[in-house]
């Protein structure tokens, strides 16, 4: 026999038990850590890529400025070959001398292009590596909504059955003097949880030591709402 307080504290233990069973599985969703991970994986793309936008813009400024370049040389060749053939020009050494800009003006117009290649050329890898680095972001964000729905779910379950037990919880605090229930939870803060255990033959269901006979016997001969711990490792003891 035991007493009504004794037993609800034990009923306690063992929804306190469960509540913290199930915050340990809320804090240890699977899905959880694999957010983690996901959002590590985001932070390192996002920093990839602004390395690489970082080169591009530098290579994408060259090349403006080549192009910019290249379209003055060509209007400049227009403007020539305009004046050139529009038949208002009639000397023959001016007439000479506009064709040899011309010659000068194709020339630049020719290296500027072959400039501007090379300069496609760099760039072609890093647009490549962007593109990849933002395809597999765009993954990743779209894992990263799909893990928030399914750990959101998760947590509302486990929020329900903690509801519920924290309803239980009241209910049987209740039933638990206020200094036995204040010792329980000093114990169980102390050691792991667990903060008062039964005596099932001569072991502590806390330690799972084996209490001394002469012990054992001592304890059974208490009244049965005597409070008593276990000697080895300080948990309340239920006897009976
Ligand atoms: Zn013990």
């Amino acid at each position: 026999m035991t007493s009504p307080a004794l037993d609800a504290l034990l009923a306690l233990q063992g929804v306190d038990t469960d509540i913290d069973r199930h915050q340990y599985r809320r804090e240890a969703l699977p899905d959880r850590q694999e957010a983690t991970e996901v959002d590590r994986r985001v932070a390192i793309l996002d920093r990839d890529r602004g390395d690489i936008g970082v080169t591009l813009a530098e290579i994408v400024a060259r090349e403006e400025a080549l192009e910019a370049d290249l379209a003055a040389t060509e209007a400049r060749i227009g403007e020539v070959n305009r004046r050139l053939y529009g038949g208002q020009v009639a000397a023959s050494r001016e007439l000479q001398a506009m064709a040899a800009d011309v010659k000068v003006l194709e020339a630049r117009q020719s290296d500027l292009e072959d400039r501007v290649l090379v300069i496609l050329d760099e760039r072609e890898p890093h647009d490549l590596r962007l593109a990849a680095l933002g395809a597999e972001r765009a993954g990743a964000e779209a894992r990263r909504a799909e893990l928030a729905v399914t750990i959101a779910d998760a947590e509302a379950e486990i929020d329900t059955d903690l509801a519920a037990l924290g309803d239980q919880r009241v209910a049987l605090a209740s039933e638990v003097p206020a200094d036995l229930l204040a010792t329980y939870e000093r114990i169980r803060s102390r050691l792991g949880g667990v903060g008062v255990a039964r005596l099932v033959g001569s072991q502590c269901q806390g330690c799972f030591l084996t209490l001394p006979s002469g012990e054992v016997d001592r304890l059974r001969h208490l009244p049965a709402d005597a409070v008593v711990t276990c000697e080895d490792c300080g948990r309340i003891l239920v006897v009976g």
